[in-house]
């Protein structure tokens, strides 16, 4: 329903007295979870309270929690930034998602969209929901979506590997669990998550052509100017539950950002101390000046020329994934951050790093 009221406001159809600015566009928080349960890694793992607790603090803070395909269509109009709006995502369809996720959903009465690897469900039916689960989980409202059928990193090329062959693999790796998931719950939107969060400029292609929306798992908010073959969600899992640190990541607004240097988050293992550039449609509400950034331990100022930034980094990067967040207040919404995450993943010298 507020979502309606939103749109009737910015129709000017009804008498609303939020401010709506030109050029805005909403921010959506997108939280990834994966276990739900106090017996799994926590490194990976919320319990239900704590997803109760993430749920009654959105509500209570005047959130509306709303569905990928909802969001989608949202952002194809204009909307606010002064919408409150977040996505509930859980990746890899582990069962207790089904145990223990299920009747907290249930009892708040919210969407949620689950990412599943159908030839994982096959091959550990103990560990995965299966297909009538996940039909209950639709019957009630939630979202079944794609995760690959392998949960490889889909970045890697093998050694006997030409390009083609590797795109032909990656192509089949999401269209065949599309194809599954399509068969047993009728067709659903096309909306993937990669697997690890792991992408480049060739698996941003194929996912484009195929015509899905993508989903990574570097932090920040998602607006009208995401890349749709990578739209950030925050992680909420273990450490990232506590909603001391939460609430401000969900708060956050998305950068307006049209073009991103490098393109690829992956770097060669020599590539250690890498620089990123960000350039933005404008920078209408906030200081430019006063943007941060965070590598790891240090404090980054990035240099501006234009509605572009650089961030040079000093300190070397770690084999495998990680992040470079830049944050600046908002003028408009004060207690609000603007918030954005490059995200890297450096090789080792084989090419290959951690899961
Ligand atoms: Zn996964």
């Amino acid at each position: 329903m507020r979502v309606l009221i939103i749109c009737l406001c910015w129709l000017g159809l009804l008498g609303c007295s939020e401010p709506v600015l030109a050029k805005s566009s909403a921010s959506i928080a997108v939280l990834q979870y994966h276990h739900i349960g106090d017996d799994t890694p926590r490194v990976t793992s919320v319990t239900a309270d704590e997803l109760a607790q993430h749920i009654e603090w959105l509500q209570e803070h005047d959130f509306d929690i709303v569905s990928i395909t909802d969001a989608l269509q949202l952002l194809q109009q204009p909307s606010p930034a002064t919408a409150k709006l977040a996505v509930l995502t859980i990746d890899d369809g582990w069962k207790n998602v089904y145990q223990n996720g299920l009747p907290v959903f249930k009892k708040y009465q919210v969407p949620f969209t689950v990412f599943v690897n159908p030839r994982l469900m096959r091959e550990a039916p103990n560990l995965y929901m299966n297909w009538q689960q996940l039909r209950e989980l639709q019957q009630y409202g939630a979202t079944i979506a794609n995760h690959t059928n392998s949960h490889d990193h889909l970045t890697w090329r093998r050694t006997d590997e030409s390009e083609s062959q590797w795109q032909q693999r990656i192509r089949a790796d999401i269209l065949d669990a599309q194809q599954e998931i399509d068969e047993a719950l009728g067709a659903q939107p096309k909306l993937l998550a990669y697997p690890y969060g792991e992408y480049d400029p060739a698996v941003e292609a194929i996912v484009e052509e195929a015509g899905f929306v993508a989903f990574a798992q570097h932090s920040g908010a998602w607006n009208r100017f995401s890349n749709s073959a990578a739209i950030p969600r925050f992680p909420a899992s273990a450490q990232y539950a506590d909603l001391r640190t939460l609430a401000t990541k969900i708060n956050s607004l998305a950068l307006p950002v049209t073009h991103i240097t490098p393109a690829s988050m992956v770097l060669k293992h020599d590539q250690s101390t890498p620089s990123f550039s960000v350039t933005l449609d404008h920078t209408d509400d906030f200081n430019p000046a006063q943007m941060n950034c965070f590598a790891g331990s240090s404090t980054l100022r990035p240099s501006w020329q234009g509605n572009t930034f650089t961030v040079e980094l000093s300190q070397p990067l770690p084999i495998g994934r990680s992040r470079v967040n830049c944050t600046v207040a908002s003028k408009s919404q004060p207690q609000r951050f603007y918030w954005y995450s490059q995200p890297f993943a450096r090789a080792d010298k084989n090419g290959r790093w951690p899961d």
